[in-house]
Formats: structure tokens, C-alpha cells, sequence
């Protein structure tokens, strides 16, 4: 199943409280200019649907999409603008952080990062900062066909190193992506997918006890 394929636009959020009802969601987060909208395009075969995120005055909103089997796909705004005004970059590190680590629904976080310049400062401390909440990140290192074969095998390779204390514990996936050549489609799918999986047999399993003791 393509997970991603005819995702809809839902609502777009820029307060907590205005989060909406969801089953569960992933989110999709990345430096400004890292390929993000690209890349949800991309997964969705449609050319304009980050386009809403992209759209004034939303740019630095939570933007939710709902898939084909129920779940959300979060939208979230960029970080590492050059020039956003301190009131705004204020708003935005309390919405983020606050969604980040406290939002029930979330199963886990793609990270999508410039494949020629991965694990910038912000980009580790995203990762140092949702690790406490213990769910898994997917990074997508974006843009690939702008290194060729051989630095991107080296990049994957030394990602992953540089990750390793996340990677053994399961915590850190990453593969190499392209909205251009349509790279690695596949592989995000899969992994979103698991995720939602294991996700509703957690819910299953809880269940199972209640259903017990009524029968
Ligand atoms: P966002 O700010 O993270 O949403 O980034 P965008 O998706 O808007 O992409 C930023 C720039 O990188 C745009 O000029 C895109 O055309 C370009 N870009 C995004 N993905 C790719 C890709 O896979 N390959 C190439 N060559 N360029 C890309």
C-alpha cells in the first residue's frame, strides 16, 4: 500500500489547543530549504499539496494532512530561517517544542536533511531534543541526485556513524532521497508504515485485558 498517495489536506494549526482529534500522526520536520515540501510532494505524487505550508502567513504553522488509512501526516514549520523577527522565532520554538514532546498521537518524526550539508547544529539538537520522548526519527538525506553515487554512499555511511549510539538502539533510521529521480520513495513508505502498524497493535494490546474482563 502507498501510504502517502491521496493525502488531503486537513487544517492548518498555530496553537496547541487548536490541535486537532487524530488516531495517530508522523511528522515531518527539517531545516528551512532542506527539501521538505519537495519531499511530501514528492511522497504524495502531488505537485502542490506542501504548497499550503509554503502560503504567507502559514509558514510557520502546524499543517495536517490525513492519509488513506486514517493517520496524519504533520507538516511542520522549518527551522534555521535566516531572518525571522525574535517574537516569531519565539512563537515557533514553544509551538514546536511543546508539539514535539508532548503530543500523545505522534509515533514518530521524519527528519529531512540536505544531503551535501547533513547534521547541522539544529539538526542534532532536534534530534537530542525528541529523543526523550523515546520514539523512532527517519531521516531522509534530501536532494541526493546532487551527489553522485559514490558520496552518497560515503554520506549514508557517515550519517550513520555519526548516529550510531541512536542507530543501536533503534532509535535512528536513514536512508539517502530524491524528489527529483523520485529516490527512496519505497523505503519512507515502508518505514511510516510499520510505524502506524505497530502503533495499532500497541492499541490492540491494550485492549485485549478490558476485553477479557467483559467477556
Ligand atoms: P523546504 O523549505 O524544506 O520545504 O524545501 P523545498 O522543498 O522548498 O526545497 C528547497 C529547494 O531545494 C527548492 O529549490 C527545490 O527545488 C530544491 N529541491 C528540493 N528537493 C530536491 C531534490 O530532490 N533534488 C534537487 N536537485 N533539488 C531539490
Amino acid at each position: 500500500m502507498n501510504l502517502f498517495r491521496h493525502a488531503r489536506f486537513y487544517t492548518t494549526v498555530n496553537h496547541l489547543k487548536d490541535l486537532p482529534a487524530t488516531s495517530a500522526e508522523i511528522a515531518f520536520v527539517g531545516r528551512s530549504n532542506a527539501g521538505k515540501s519537495s519531499a511530501i510532494n514528492t511522497l504524495t505524487n502531488h505537485t502542490r499539496l506542501a504548497y499550503v505550508s509554503k502560503t504567507p502567513g502559514r509558514t510557520q504553522h502546524i499543517n495536517f494532512f490525513e492519509l488513506i488509512n486514517g493517520g496524519f501526516m504533520v507538516d511542520l514549520p522549518g527551522y534555521g530561517y535566516a531572518q525571522v523577527p525574535e517574537a516569531i522565532r519565539r512563537h515557533w520554538v514553544t509551538l514546536l517544542g511543546d508539539y514535539l514532546q508532548t503530543r500523545k498521537q505522534l509515533i514518530g518524526l521524519i527528519l529531512i536533511m540536505d544531503a551535501r550539508h547533513p547534521l547541522k547544529e539544529l539538526d542534532k539538537q532536534m534530534l537530542d531534543f525528541f529523543a526523550v520522548t523515546r520514539r523512532p526519527v527517519h531521516i531522509l538525506l534530501s536532494k541526493a541526485d546532487k551527489l553522485s553515487k559514490n558520496d552518497q554512499i560515503k554520506t549514508l555511511s557517515s550519517v550513520k556513524k555519526a548516529l550510531q549510539p541512536y542507530i543501536a538502539r533503534q532509535q535512528v533510521t536513514v536512508q539517502l532521497f530524491s524528489s527529483l529521480k523520485k529516490q527512496g520513495i519505497d523505503e519512507v513508505n515502508q518505514i511510516a508504515t510499520d510505524w502506524f502498524t505497530r502503533q495499532t497493535n500497541l492499541i490492540t494490546d491494550a485492549e485485549k485485558p478490558d476485553q477479557r474482563t467483559t467477556d
